[in-house]
């Protein structure tokens, strides 16, 4: 029998009002729990990130929260993908009856998950950044920068890489690894031969940068500089766009078609995104009162493809498990039993690729001529099937971990 009418956890926190946030507290209002969001940012980050991709699984989880539509009405399409190393380029196997990989500007995905908070009754609290907790048996306090507090039955740290939450919960927990790349991106114009729905990893002479088509025309681009030294969000916008845009053009200067779409961005068109990180995995998801969803406690690096689709599915796990559980560490065993194998075997993919995101001359040489043969002996259902077909079905009941009757 399901707990749902008679849930002993009533209320929670969310801390973070990223992308997590809004999504974890539209599926605790769906399971019957109220909850409220707090965020450190003056108000909606709208302005702020470039794209994101959602893949098939993570706008399957949209559904449940009633974001989806709107999702799709506003991203790109991509259901082809190619990868080009030096002058050569090879279509990547797919898998077939899936829904296409969705790109989405963060701002617009921020946007319209937090009006699908708002309307299934969340309220959100800005200029609110979480300094400690206070917990007791039956509740725990937030103590927020500004001395107010708040309280609730559970505490959810949905608050990024960089989580306060997280090591309130464990203070030794590891922090996010720097990749050693920074992150920039842009729509601009220029004229390549690209068709529709097709998305361009290329692997440069000097760095690893992916490209498509715009539906107005344009092409949007991303690139991954190889940088030594750490440059947080906001240290990589204090340097003139003019000066990252100098050395794109350097960096992608002897490739095709990076050449172009360096010279053909602007200053006003480059988006700086900064360090980029993966976290390794963290030993305590939970503790007491607190648990930790989104990035602060799976973010597999930017070219998983899934890392906003984890982070969707989590929050909506978290609140089926608070839903149906009603002891709090006992429903929180149960999220990170569903929850840590499938994200853990997603970071691992992505860490393979990575190391081929880094390659010299010599291994990219070796790339260009190998690649033909492994994508012949690719099985994109062996690799994407079980990360791409996954669904939630919300209204399952979750038993505690370890029991499955
Ligand atoms: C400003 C910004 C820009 C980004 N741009 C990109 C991008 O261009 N491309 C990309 O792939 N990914 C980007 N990301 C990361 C992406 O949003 C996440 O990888 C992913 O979608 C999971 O989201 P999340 O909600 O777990 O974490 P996030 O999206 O990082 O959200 C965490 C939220 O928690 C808030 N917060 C942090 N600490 C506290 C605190 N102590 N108290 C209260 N609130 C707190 C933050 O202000 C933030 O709004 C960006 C994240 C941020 C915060």
């Amino acid at each position: 029998m399901s707990t749902k009418n008679s849930a002993p956890i009533r209320t929670a926190i969310v801390i973070g009002g990223g992308i997590s946030g809004p999504v974890t507290a539209a599926a605790l209002h769906r399971a019957g729990i109220e909850a409220r969001v707090y965020e450190a940012y003056p108000g909606p980050a709208y302005g702020i990130g470039s794209n994101l991709a959602l893949a098939p699984n993570g706008m399957a989880a949209l559904e449940i929260v009633g974001a989806a539509d709107a999702v799709r009405a506003m991203a790109t399409p991509l259901s082809h993908q190619r990868m080009s190393v030096g002058k050569k380029s090879f279509d990547l196997p797919g898998l077939v009856d899936v829904e296409p990989l969705r790109l989405v500007d963060r701002p617009d995905l921020h946007q319209v998950l937090h009006d699908a908070a708002v309307a299934a009754g969340v309220t959100f609290e800005y200029n609110k950044r979480l300094v400690s907790v206070e917990e007791n048996s039956d509740s725990v306090t937030a103590v927020f920068a500004d001395g107010s507090t708040a309280t609730a039955d559970v505490l959810i740290g949905a608050d990024g890489i960089r989580s306060t939450v997280r090591s309130l919960v464990d203070p030794a927990a590891p922090g996010p690894t720097f990749l050693r790349l920074l992150g920039f991106g842009a729509y601009t114009e220029c004229s390549l031969d690209l068709p529709p729905g097709t998305m361009v990893f290329a692997f440069g002479k000097a760095a690893y940068y992916l490209y498509w088509s715009m539906p107005d025309g344009r092409i949007a681009w991303g690139a991954n500089l190889p940088s030594e030294q750490y440059l947080s969000l906001t240290e990589a916008r204090a340097v003139p766009a003019q000066e990252w845009l100098r050395t794109l053009r350097d960096t992608f200067a002897d490739d095709e078609p990076g050449r172009e779409l360096a010279n053909n961005t602007t200053a006003e068109e480059l988006q700086v995104v900064g360090a980029l990180h993966i976290m390794p995995p963290v030993p305590h998801w939970y503790r007491g009162r607190m648990v930790l969803t989104g990035d602060a406690v799976h973010a597999p690096s930017n070219t998983s493809g899934q890392g906003a689709s984890m982070a969707i599915e989590s929050a909506i796990e978290l609140a089926r498990c608070l839903r149906d559980i009603p002891d709090p560490a006992t429903a929180f065993a149960a999220y990170e039993a569903l929850r840590r194998p499938r994200v853990e075997a997603v970071a691992a993919r992505v860490a393979r690729m990575n190391n081929t995101k880094a390659a010299g001359p010599i291994a990219r040489k070796a790339m260009g001529l190998m690649m033909p043969l492994m994508f012949k002996a690719m099985k994109p259902e062996k690799m994407f099937g079980h990360e791409q077909r996954f669904r939630i079905d919300f209204d399952a009941e979750v038993r505690p971990a370890g029991v499955n009757v």
